[in-house]
């Protein structure tokens, strides 16, 4: 709880101070019981100028430190982000709602993708070529300048720490605008950066939503933008900050599909599709939402049934972020057994003792669910699984291939025909088989396709570094006895 009063107002981050903001407030509540933990000023346009205007003049001298020296500063952060290991995952706990051990977790992938920043000398060394003779050519990677990172509530360390490192490790000097309901991570990454000894300005973070978000996207200094979020907003980021002739990178919403086959291993399909639906009460982009039961599989659902009673509301099952959220998640259970879906396990109403201002759903799942209900198709974000029947491969696949998103899908067979046949159809960015959560792990990059991610990068690995650098062309003739190039 001491943690909490250091940052009894969440403020901006900017030039290496938090400062005071004019904006109006916002309560900033935990979800683990009702109550207020913070605030937030909802920054506006005149916030972000003056945290451009710091991040600008740091520029000349960050991206001019050679590239080997800049990671130093990452391998301290990396460590210091070990040192603070239980007080950042105290924070996500109570900010965000999950488990102990989901926030741990978190705090582990943040220090993953911290280590494969460090190692961005090894990656990045351009190309050379003596082109003809005495006449030579070589092209580097050179950084954007001020850039900005919009991330969403689920996973206020991990998130963030997608392009944290990567960007600043790089040369960039960034605005990092995290979720106005997860505010407090942020901050505190902003000190541990601060602590490794990166110079002011490279690093700020400003707090807000929908006007400072709208503002990053209009302004003419910052070259590049990522975001993270749902996919209503991810277009409206993506649209508006394209059209304003910045780069964009816009990661939206998921709807997951597991396929399951007769033949899957019983006990660790049902353990992996539990731990994927509950995992982080649901709320991950990776998260299994829907699975689609290819003939008689009922000793499966059965199984996964009995796993899934294991998972206990604040005890290995965290909260859903909001009161709102817990609502919305409960009506799409309701309206989906209205229509006629079978509630095998019901997870509305749940009350954890001692916290019953919490926002808790228990794991919830529902069979013989159509593929036209809201519940089949639209993104629930919460502990639910909506099971439908087929009774072919193909069928399951014309359903998986029908969603609008297309972050991951897996499959669980023992055939490997059938598994490849999934893996080479599936309209997905990240396949699994046998894999509840397929998330490729450093050095391979996160994103989806269609509406889980607009633009053409992804967010995270090698492919990240082409989204936030540039290219420079340097083609060079010292000696004047060289022939003149033919195309002069
Ligand atoms: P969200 O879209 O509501 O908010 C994301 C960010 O956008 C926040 O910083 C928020 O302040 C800002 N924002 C909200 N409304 C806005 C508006 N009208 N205009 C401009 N900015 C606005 O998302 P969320 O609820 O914080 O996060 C959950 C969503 O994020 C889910 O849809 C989840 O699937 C998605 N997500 C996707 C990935 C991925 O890799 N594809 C990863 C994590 C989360």
């Amino acid at each position: 709880m001491e943690t909490l009063l250091k940052f009894k107002e969440a403020r901006n981050f900017i030039n290496g101070t938090f400062i005071d903001s004019d904006a109006p407030t916002m309560e900033v509540i935990s979800p683990l019981d009702g109550r207020t933990i913070s605030t937030i000023p909802l920054s506006g346009a005149t916030d972000l100028d003056n945290a451009v205007e710091y991040a600008m003049a740091a520029y000349n001298d960050w991206s001019s430190t050679p590239i080997k020296e800049r990671v130093q500063i990452l391998f301290i952060y990396r460590n210091l982000l070990n040192k603070y290991r239980d007080e950042l995952t105290e924070l996500v706990h109570i900010e965000n709602g999950k488990i102990f051990s989901e926030a741990e977790a978190e705090v582990d992938k943040a220090i993953e993708l911290t280590e494969f920043a460090c190692s961005l000398p090894q990656i990045v060394p351009g190309e050379f070529l003596e082109v003809s003779k005495g006449v030579e050519c070589r092209i580097e990677r050179i950084p954007l300048g001020v850039v900005a990172s919009i991330t969403p509530f689920n996973f206020p360390n991990m998130v963030p720490n997608w392009t944290i490192p990567i960007v600043i490790g790089l040369g960039n000097c960034m605005i990092l605008k995290p979720s106005e309901k997860v505010p407090l991570t942020a901050a505190r990454l902003a000190l541990i950066l601060k602590e490794a000894g990166l110079p002011d300005g490279v690093f700020n973070v400003i707090n807000g939503s929908q006007e400072i978000v709208e503002a990053i996207c209009d302004h003419p200094s910052i070259k590049a933008v990522s975001f993270v979020g749902s996919t209503r907003v991810a277009k409206i980021v993506y649209k508006r900050a394209t059209s304003n002739l910045k780069r964009c990178l816009a990661l939206g919403g998921a709807k997951n599909h597991l396929i399951v086959l007769p033949d899957a291993q019983t006990e660790m399909t049902a353990s992996n599709i539990a731990a994927s639906m509950t995992g982080c009460a649901g709320q991950r982009c990776m998260a299994a939402s829907a699975m689609v039961a290819v003939g008689e599989i009922d000793h499966i659902i059965n199984k996964l049934v009995e796993e899934a009673k294991k998972i206990i509301p604040g005890k290995n099952l965290g909260a859903v972020i909001s009161k709102e959220a817990k609502e919305r998640i409960e009506n799409y259970v309701t309206q989906a057994e209205k229509e006629g879906a079978k509630v095998l396990l019901d997870g509305r109403n749940v009350k954890v003792s001692g916290y019953e201002n919490g926002f808790y759903v228990g794991p919830t799942i529902l069979d013989f669910v159509k593929p036209d209900m809201a519940i089949a198709k639209e993104e629930v974000f919460g502990p639910v699984l909506a099971i439908m029947r087929t009774d072919s491969l193909e069928k399951a696949m014309e359903i998986e291939k029908s969603s609008i998103y297309g972050n991951a899908a897996s499959v669980f067979t023992q055939n490997g025909r059938a598994a490849k046949f999934v893996a080479d159809n599936a309209s997905a960015g990240m396949i699994g088989v046998n894999i509840g959560v397929p998330v490729p792990r450093e050095p391979f990059s996160f994103g989806g396709m269609n509406e889980s991610k607009f633009g053409s990068s992804d967010i995270t690995g090698k492919s990240s570094i082409e989204f936030w650098t540039q290219i420079r062309k340097t083609t060079t003739k010292w000696s004047p006895e060289s022939r003149i190039n033919w195309m002069s």
